[in-house]
């Protein structure tokens, strides 16, 4: 197992009618300014909640936030919130509106050009205003995480950046508001989620034994409940745990001491660039790829992660690990989500494209060993086609 530095300072408020509790979390005299996405969050009565919960706080409101959320769009409310004094910010909505608010917050405290936050992934960042989130989409885990991902549509880079100063002070996780949710994000949530346990599971060598068990738990328990969360949007028990399932997969636990991957992300992030594929998509799109490329130095896991999450133990090696990439690539069909690239009409120009992005972004040595090239994911992508 690696050193490690583990702490997470987000303080959840999980269950029915939390929202109301959220209140309690922000300074009386806050200035508060709410920020939310494209219109769900008031459709669904989730913003009405939380402007309820700050009656008679002083609260100005941005909407608006876009899936894969625009750097221009943030710089929006980084000058509205210069404007209006605002000292607390709160998401409401996913991963989109919270990482947009985790850009706003460091971007308001930032002097100088806020694209260096970007370009730096974060390390330029001192400071960030206080934030809070309440979430309305089960899969990023940028509810209790310091990541956020940005695009710059002009420049066609989507760069995740993260920072010690961007955790969520809190996060409300009631899983009723998930109930709106329509197929085709709980599908892209859960493949989101399964992803972000496999980049930090997936991984060479072997050997932390506590995360691997948890990883494994939280692989069995979103294959369980995919099909059940699409089959059932009023199950409360079914969205409470895949609430907290996604939420686990990415909060820092189970990637303690342990190598982590990435490159699925980071090539994904490329094809959501290029013609905005949603983020999960852009997943099941590469990691059946990626691990069928990288089954050599990957054998032992892919073995191990066959065998404890998909039962598979018999046939030789290769066989095996046939199975198991099969049945990963079956997962995300079966939740409704095409896994080649020809389906998000991605040809050999748009892969040149992709790989000479990777490269204008420094994206040149990907993996849990930096061993990822561009050819290498020249490659990857031409198998994925
Ligand atoms: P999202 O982009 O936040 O939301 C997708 C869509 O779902 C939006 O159209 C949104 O509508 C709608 N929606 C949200 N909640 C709803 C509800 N309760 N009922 C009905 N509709 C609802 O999706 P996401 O998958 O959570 O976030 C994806 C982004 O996160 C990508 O940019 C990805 O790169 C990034 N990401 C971040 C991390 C991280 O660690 N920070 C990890 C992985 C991915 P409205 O716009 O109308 O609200
Ligand atoms: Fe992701």
């Amino acid at each position: 197992m690696n050193r490690f530095t583990f702490q997470n300072p987000t303080k959840i408020l999980f269950g029915k009618g939390r929202i109301a509790d959220l209140g309690d979390q922000i300074p009386a005299d806050a200035k508060v300014m709410i920020l939310y996405g494209g219109g769900s969050a008031e459709r669904t009565g989730v913003l009405g909640q939380v402007r309820d919960a700050l009656a008679g706080r002083t609260v100005v409101e941005f909407g608006g936030i876009e899936p894969n959320p625009r750097f221009a769009t943030a710089l929006k409310a980084v000058d509205l919130v210069a404007e209006k004094g605002i000292t607390f910010l709160l998401a409401v909505g996913g991963g989109s509106v919270i990482d947009a608010t985790k850009f706003v917050a460091a971007a308001a405290k930032f002097d100088g050009d806020a694209w260096d936050i970007l370009k730096s992934h974060g390390s330029v960042v001192t400071q960030a205003m206080p934030f809070g989130s309440v979430l309305t989409l089960p899969a990023t885990a940028s509810e209790m995480n310091s990541g956020s991902v940005i695009t710059h549509a002009e420049k066609g880079a989507k760069l995740p950046f993260m920072s010690p100063y961007t955790y969520p002070v809190f996060s409300v996780l009631d899983p009723e508001v998930t109930y709106t949710l329509p197929k085709r994000q709980i599908a892209n949530g859960v493949a989101d989620a399964f992803v972000h346990v496999i980049e930090q599971y997936l991984t060479y060598p072997t050997g932390a034994r506590v995360q691997d068990g948890f990883a494994e738990t939280l692989l069995r328990t979103l294959i369980e409940l995919g099909p059940e969360a699409l089959e059932k949007p009023e199950d409360y028990d079914i969205r409470a745990n895949l609430m907290w399932t996604a939420t686990l997969a990415l909060n820092g636990l189970i990637g303690a001491g342990v190598p982590q991957d990435w490159a699925s992300h980071m090539i994904g992030h490329e094809i959501t660039a290029l013609n905005d594929t949603d983020h999960a998509r852009t997943l099941a799109v590469v990691l059946p790829s990626l691990l069928n490329d990288q089954r050599g130095p990957k054998r032992e896991k892919l073995l191990q992660y066959g065998k404890n999450v998909w039962n598979i133990d018999e046939g030789t090696d290769d066989e095996r690990i046939d199975k198991t990439i099969a049945a990963t690539r079956g997962f995300f069909e079966d939740l409704g989500i095409k896994t080649r690239l020809r389906d998000y009409n991605v040809d050999a120009a748009g892969i040149n494209h992709i790989v000479t992005a990777l490269e204008e972004h420094g994206m040149t040595a990907l993996g849990e060993h930096r061993a990822i090239t561009p050819n290498d994911a020249r490659r990857i992508l031409e198998a994925a086609l």
